[in-house]
């Protein structure tokens, strides 16, 4: 039994390490917030320039931020915050806390949303130490804050309802991850691994639509 997600808000901060991260669980709750009005912001900590293989992190850098513009767009977020963070050395890189802290205070917001911090999403599927980092540093500065701390991953204890249009609009947003999904599974049509992916984070069932979140202990 999961609760509802708070309604009673109005700005979400959607922290998280690389462009991708929103696409891969949350768009489709984003979708809604926006839908009804809400303002919702992405703040990503590298630009994912190391996630692109073969490609020069020079080159890699500023496709990934062009395609996560247009797949904010697509469920309504225009608002991003870049902290050019080095994609693949979060964990160890010393500035991550203070960039954080510096964004959280410029941009005043109720709920924060960020990607799974444990080891594994499933015995064998082993997280990625960059998503680990923004997850504790958050919970770090957030520690005894009266905002919302919310982690998109298993043992969920809230859900967004969405409808099937908010579904649809994330799947044009991860779908606007082109370069880098058509380098990570060259012989499946981008599309078709956009569709594959939201399918797999969204709780379907003959009722409604739902996208888990897990509260994450604050005190
Ligand atoms: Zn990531």
């Amino acid at each position: 039994m999961t609760l509802p997600f708070p309604e009673d808000w109005n700005h979400a901060l959607v922290v998280v390490a690389h462009p991708d991260d929103p696409e891969y669980g949350m768009a489709a709750a984003v979708a809604k917030w926006t839908r009804e009005g809400k303002r919702v912001t992405y703040v990503l900590a590298s630009s994912g320039e190391a996630g692109i293989e073969g490609m020069d992190p020079e080159e890699a850098g500023p496709v990934r931020e062009e395609e996560q513009r247009r797949s904010g767009a697509q469920v309504g977020v225009r608002e991003l915050v870049w902290l050019d963070l080095p994609d693949g050395d979060l964990a160890d890189s010393p500035t991550l806390d203070e960039a954080l802290r510096q964004v959280l205070d410029a941009y005043p917001a109720e709920v924060v949303v960020t990607t799974y911090g444990g080891p594994e999403f499933e015995p064998g599927l082993p997280n990625q130490p960059d998503h680990i980092a923004v997850n504790e540093a958050l919970a770090e500065i957030l520690a005894g804050k009266s905002v919302w701390l919310f982690e998109n991953g298993p043992a969920p204890t809230h859900h967004v309802l969405v409808e099937d249009e908010d579904v649809q609009a994330a799947i044009r947003a991860l779908a606007e991850h082109q370069v880098y999904l058509s380098v990570l599974d060259p012989a499946t049509p981008v599309k078709t691994q956009a569709r594959a992916q939201v399918y797999r984070s969204v709780a379907r069932s003959r009722e409604d639509n739902r996208v888990h979140f897990r509260l994450m202990d604050q005190s």
